[in-house]
């Protein structure tokens, strides 16, 4: 088959080099300059910055990434990190690693949740390295879905009871539901694994979000956009190709077959097999697809980011137990600069910075309403808007690592605009879409029998391991599959 990936985002990539290495003839087209969407290294400067995912997960054995590796034959260049997170709330002081030891010395009631926690993750993370064909779409996904299930007893059968409750419902069954200092960690941790707090996240999403720092954390060497690259060059040894600034503008069909896209320089490419790496917002909006049922707002991610990107003297991290920190209020919305994500690039990751130097980002979620609002206002309103959330956000890293401020540059602030600019998401919405349910989710196919989607916008959504777990669940939608 001739196949015409459309993205060079980890979903696409991923589909796109087991497909190559299948033997099909694949060929990528990605509108930027640089493989990786969200989970692209830049430069700029003289550092690399991970442009969103910094936090290598699903490395760990019999992770998605891991058997990916496996199967491709790749050898990430990755190392556990001893502390997955440091969770910052007011006071309280969580190093998360794979013992779990902080969080049970700090909430000792909550070790009976953690132990169910731990046993449901494992059946997940055993499950979805199978390549779940969730959600089903005719008896043949019945059919493997059925056989999975019972190649999975008894494991799969304990999940049954967890298929429609929410991770809130469930924490309040441990007799969790008013320890309000427990609910603001669970919260924060599953708003940047979930893009909900528990009351919105189903109770299995939960269970997989929870089980990060306990599954362990990898940092990448050379920053996040190694892994694009390493996919890049699978798909080029198993006869594939990736061509970068091909913006794909045209779906070309004839009835509900898929023919070619075209791309925005003229070219235009035939295909026996679209795999589209796009929202289905952004697919809706293509020429040649007008009438894309795409459902309301309910499958999209309410949220985007505002992303802070600069660098910082090593003197003035010396406090930092981990690579990465989570700071979050004790109080109020989480979000808009109220919780922030901090990561730094590992000491000895020479390439990522000068000498004595560490490349820094921030990162908080951010509804893009205001921002677009902002950017027609003109560009004094949208700069103002940009140097208020760098100010709150820098000021919430101060209050943790006293004086930093007054030793770091001016940052590069991105903003939803931004993120729309640099992954043609419509809105600039980030992070796949709110996990809260099991059922209603969406799945690869759309109403043309040879396009199908991949990425964070489909089962089981965001996260590197996620979209590599969707580009597994769109290979078994294909035709030829
Ligand atoms: C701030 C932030 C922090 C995150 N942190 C983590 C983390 O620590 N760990 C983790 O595992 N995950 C993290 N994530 C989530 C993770 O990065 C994403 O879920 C994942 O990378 C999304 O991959 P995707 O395949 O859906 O595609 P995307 O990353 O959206 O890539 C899509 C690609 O398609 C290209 N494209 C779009 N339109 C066209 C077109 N018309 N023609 C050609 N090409 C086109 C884009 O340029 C892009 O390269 C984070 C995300 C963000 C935003």
């Amino acid at each position: 088959m001739h196949v015409v990936v459309v993205g060079a985002g980890i979903g696409g990539l991923a589909a796109g080099a087991l497909l190559a290495r299948r033997g099909e003839s694949v060929l990528v087209l990605e509108a930027t300059g640089l493989p990786g969407g969200c989970a692209a290294t830049f430069s700029r400067g003289g550092r690399l910055f991970d442009a969103g995912a910094t936090v290598g997960c699903g490395f760990h054995e019999g992770g998605p990434l891991e058997r990916l590796g496996r199967e491709l034959g790749i050898e990430w260049p990755v190392r556990p990190e001893p502390v997955a997170w440091s969770y910052r709330c007011g006071d309280l002081e969580l190093d998360l690693d794979r013992t779990g030891k902080a969080v049970l010395e700090r909430f000792p009631s909550s070790a009976p949740f953690w132990k169910a926690q731990r046993l449901i993750a494992r059946e997940l993370w055993r499950l979805s390295g199978e390549g779940l064909a969730w959600p089903p779409s005719g008896p043949r996904d019945w059919a493997k879905l059925l056989l999975t299930g019972i190649k999975a007893l008894p494991g799969s059968a304990r999940l049954l009871p967890y298929l429609n409750r929410s991770a809130l419902d469930w924490i309040a069954s441990f007799g969790l539901g008013s320890d309000r200092e427990f609910l603001r960690f669970i919260d924060a941790q599953l708003l940047i694994a979930t893009q909900a707090p528990a009351s919105g996240t189903s109770a299995l999403n939960a269970a997989i979000a929870l089980d990060l720092p306990a599954a362990g954390t990898f940092r990448v060497e050379g920053g996040m956009g190694t892994v694009a690259g390493l996919l890049v060059r699978s798909i080029e040894e198993n006869g594939g190709g990736v061509l970068y600034g091909r913006k794909v503008e045209r779906v070309d069909t004839v009835g509900r077959e898929v023919v070619g896209v075209e791309t925005s320089d003229g070219g235009a490419f035939a295909a026996d097999l679209v795999v589209a790496n796009l929202t289905p917002r952004t697919l809706a909006a293509m020429e040649g697809l007008e009438g894309y049922p795409i459902s309301p707002d309910r499958l999209e991610s309410p949220w985007s980011a505002c992303t802070v990107y600069l660098d910082a003297p090593e003197g003035a991290l010396s406090a930092l137990r981990a690579n990465h920190l989570q700071i979050v209020r004790p109080a109020g919305e989480l979000g808009e600069g109220n919780s922030i994500f901090v990561s730094v690039s590992p000491a000895g990751d020479a390439g990522r910075a000068p000498a004595g130097r560490r490349a820094l980002t921030v990162s908080t979620h951010t509804r893009p309403g205001p921002w677009f609002e902002a950017r027609a206002g003109g560009k004094e309103a949208y700069l103002a808007m940009k140097r208020r959330y760098a100010d709150v956000m820098l000021g919430l890293l101060e209050t943790h690592l006293p004086g930093i401020r007054a030793r770091l540059p001016e940052p590069t602030v991105a903003t939803p605009v931004s993120w729309e600019r640099w992954t043609g998401r419509s809105r600039g919405l980030v992070g796949g879409y709110a996990q809260s349910s099991l059922f209603g989710v969406r799945g690869p196919d759309t109403p043309w029998r040879n396009l199908k989607l991949v990425g964070d916008s489909i089962f089981p959504g965001q996260s590197l391991p996620g979209v590599v777990t969707g580009a597994r669940r769109t290979l078994l939608a294909c035709p030829g599959s």
